[in-house]
């Protein structure tokens, strides 16, 4: 398992007030639950790290389950690959579960629901279902089946298992209450009929459980103490509490937490959009290097490591934001940075004839590897008369501040001696051909670790004496920061995401390299081995990343920015911050669908600069995949909202929640602030009120702290700040609390 993260989040503060409080025994099991219907993603990533980041934490257990319990997508491929891909990010887990073991189980639970009153059988089309359902202004209404007796949905539900009906001819309802204001607990779905063939339990079955019913279960027969789910769950937690209490008691009883999903730019993070890219053959496959899972990653060369410290940077939080690329991208560079040995490799060469270099002589020239690691030695890099530069390193007419090779000019030759460019050799068609240069035996020969000198420093090879290989020049797979947001995302597709350098050479030492195997090509970025395509004595090496972030220079120009080489071999110095890439108004104006949503929220509320801000940093987020005129909240009641933030009548915590809330339920923004209690608690009484009953209510965690245990400050200031519903300052509350504790 993992090391345990550092660092508190409001999932790490609810599992401390659980223990605090003696809920589950002291236990915390989490797990990690993918559908095997594809293989993962990054996103999936964040999940896997924070659920096995929590379980090391508390000592605790996590479970891998495959919720496979949607028989027409999922395959036995998937369920390997995910258990490869999970074991190299985050290692083993506690137990390996399916929720297919349990359907004997889950189909015993639902008799029990029918003979308790509390399901009942529809033989309803979907449709008609659906109709009656409602929707958010319309409550729903009952249908001709809703008071079938337990004993006749019982015989029914019978023969739906033994196979007597076709599919859709009827379904299981669990029976709750059809003017629910959450829609989901209108007598939601529990079994459906598919004749279809399950990858684990063939065709013993012809219903299967749907996921709002299941997935509760299955972490309830686990032992799951703490459920963590992303914020799309949030309204679906009523309908997990009701199936768990309908069939209950149970202990532990799981509960489910959400956090906010992962998005990333310049990618797409969902299954049915990478298995479009691999089935219409947009990459080579699902762990082509270009690709954002973990099996591509893997293959680029990024390590588990580098993941881990992007999770941990990221961090968790309740609300959904795109995250910079390049925050992920700083990352890889940190981690590869310490870890790469470099090497010589020449991507595009010009022939550099060495003139002052006996014709018959080459010599083996002893590089130290850099960084050094005990053990490994040096290599030999052979020098001779004839060798090989980067053309782009030669400049004819070099601008201001070159450093590199120009007529006349001198550089050094890393691990090597001095160069001069004495002369230029032309082609047949008047093309730069080769140079005829002369060498200084008696400058000092520069280690290529030594960044003092690496600037006008050049790699090089012997032009007979290096070896071909191929290397693949990986770059974002998407040109555009959201590609989700185009009408087609295939539309945004980078096409230069893949470049073969096809006359590369390396240095033999290279060459040698075996598949896996991680280097940094002097001034050219982090390279690893294919361990696919490579060969012992040919490998093929990716590029992992390139030395600097080439997207990251303002974009003056109209087109969209070219990533260029990197030149010099240091490290970015701090992760990117967000919002440089575009200015809001560009954004929205780019999107005829943002610009009109914007312009109806100014309508209501006429500041521009906020409207924007919240628009684009919350609600984009908020929305997720769903357009933003479909949405239950309109854009006169965005701009509402958002008055009253500028009003300074929520806080900003407070009004995200009150804006997740608003994107799923709908309702007037000012309304709902008050139902939900998230009004600012402006006055110091009031807030000291909140604090107080914190205080009273953690009594044993106020006596610890007390005694010397400071690190409860974190459970006792996230008490007070429930207490006062997120709608107090922060710093107001922890003053008072502060102040109160001594
Ligand atoms: P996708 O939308 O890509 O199909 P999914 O949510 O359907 O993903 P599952 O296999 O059901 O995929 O997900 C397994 C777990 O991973 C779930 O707990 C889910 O919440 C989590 N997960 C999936 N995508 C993300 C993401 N982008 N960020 C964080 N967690 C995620
Ligand atoms: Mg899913």
């Amino acid at each position: 398992m993992a090391d345990a993260p550092r660092g508190s989040n409001f999932l790490t503060d609810i599992i401390d007030a659980d223990l605090a409080a003696g809920r589950n025994g002291g236990r915390v099991v989490t797990r990690f639950p993918p559908e095997p219907n594809g293989h993962l993603h990054l996103g999936h990533a964040k999940s896997i790290l924070l659920n096995f980041g929590l379980a090391a934490r508390y000592r605790g257990r996590v479970h891998l389950r495959f919720d496979d319990t949607n028989p027409e997508t999922e395959e036995t491929e998937y369920v390997e690959g995910i258990q490869a891909d999970v074991r190299w990010l985050a290692g083993e887990w506690s137990a390996l579960h399916y929720a297919s073991d349990w359907f004997e189980r889950m189909y015993g639970c639902a008799e029990r629901l029918i003979r308790e009153g509390k399901a009942y059988v529809d033989s309803q089309p979907q449709e008609a279902i659906r109709e009656q359902r409602g929707d958010f202004g319309r409550p729903g209404v009952a249908g001709p089946f809703r008071d079938r007796p337990a004993a006749e949905s019982l015989d029914l539900f019978r023969r739906m298992r033994a196979g007597e009906f076709p599919d859709g001819a009827c379904v299981l309802r669990a029976r709750i209450d059809m003017a629910h204001p959450n829609v989901l607990l209108r007598d939601p779905l529990l079994y459906r009929i598919r004749h279809a063939h399950h990858h684990r339990t063939g065709d013993a079955w012809c219903i299967y459980p749907m996921y709002d019913y299941a997935h509760p279960l299955e972490d309830a027969f686990e032992g799951v103490t703490h459920s963590i789910c992303t914020l799309e769950f949030e309204s679906n937690r009523e309908l997990y509490d009701w199936v768990l209490d309908a069939l209950g008691p149970w202990e532990p009883r799981p509960r489910q937490h959400e956090f906010a999903r992962l998005a990333v730019g310049y990618t797409v993070l969902s299954k049915r959009k990478l298995l479009q890219l691999v089935n219409e053959r947009r990459v080579a496959g699902w762990d082509d290097p270009r690709m954002p899972t973990l099996a591509g990653m893997r293959r680029r060369g990024i390590t588990p490591e580098a993941l881990r410290d992007f999770a941990e940077r990221i961090g968790v939080a309740k609300n959904n934001s795109v995250v910079d690329i390049g925050k992920l991208e700083f990352s890889i560079r940190a981690d590869l940075e310490g870890r790469c040995p470099r090497g010589l490799a020449v991507l595009d060469p010009l022939p550099v004839t060495v003139t002052t270099w006996p014709a018959d002589r080459v010599e083996e020239i002893e590089i130290p590897w850099w960084p050094a690691e005990p053990g490994r030695g040096g290599r030999k890099v052979p020098f001779g008369r004839e060798l090989l530069v980067e053309r782009e390193d030669f400049a004819l007419e070099p601008p201001e501040g070159w450093r590199r090779l120009a007529p006349g000019r001198e550089v050094r030759l890393a691990g090597a001696w001095r160069l001069r460019c004495d002369e230029v050799v032309r082609g047949p068609s008047g093309e730069v051909a080769g140079l005829r240069c002369s060498h200084d035996p008696s400058s000092p020969r520069p280690d290529p670790g030594d960044r003092q000198r690496v600037s006008g420093t050049l790699h090089w090879v012997h032009a007979g004496r290096s070896r071909p290989a191929e290397v693949r020049l990986y770059d974002r797979l998407f040109a555009a920061e959201q590609p989700d947001a185009a009408e087609d995302f295939l539309s945004a597709l980078n096409p230069a995401s893949l470049a073969v350098a096809r006359g590369a050479r390396v240095e033999p030492a290279l060459a040698e390299a075996r598949a896996g195997d991680r280097f940094q090509f002097l001034r050219q970025g982090w390279f690893f081995a294919d361990p696919v395509d490579s060969r012992p004595g040919a490998p093929v090496f990716n590029r992992t990343i390139t030395l600097k972030d080439a997207w990251a220079r303002p974009a003056v120009r109209a087109e969209p920015p070219r990533p260029a080489k990197a030149r010099a071999p240091a490290p970015a110095a701090a992760p990117p911050g967000g919002g440089r890439t575009r200015s809001d108004d560009e954004r929205i104006a780019a999107d005829p669908v943002l610009a009109a949503f914007h312009r109806q929220a100014m309508a209501a509320h006429g500041h521009a600069a906020s409207v924007a801000r919240w628009l684009l940093n919350d609600l984009l987020g908020l929305a997720r995949e769903r357009s933003l005129d479909t949405l239950p909240l309109s854009a006169a009641g965005f701009g509402r909202f958002v008055a009253l933030v500028d009003a300074g009548r929520l806080t900003p915590a407070a009004g995200k929640t009150l804006l997740a809330d608003l994107v799923t339920r709908g309702g007037e923004p000012e309304e709902r602030m008050r139902e939900l209690g998230l009004e600012r608690v402006g006055d110091r009484s009031a807030v000291a009120a909140a604090v107080d009953r914190a205080l009273a209510a953690q009594a044993p965690e106020v006596a610890r702290y007390r005694a010397g245990e400071k690190k409860l400050l974190g459970v006792l200031l996230g008490a007070a700040m429930r207490q006062a519903q997120g709608a107090a300052d922060a710093a107001l509350v922890r003053e008072l609390l502060l102040e109160r504790l001594g």
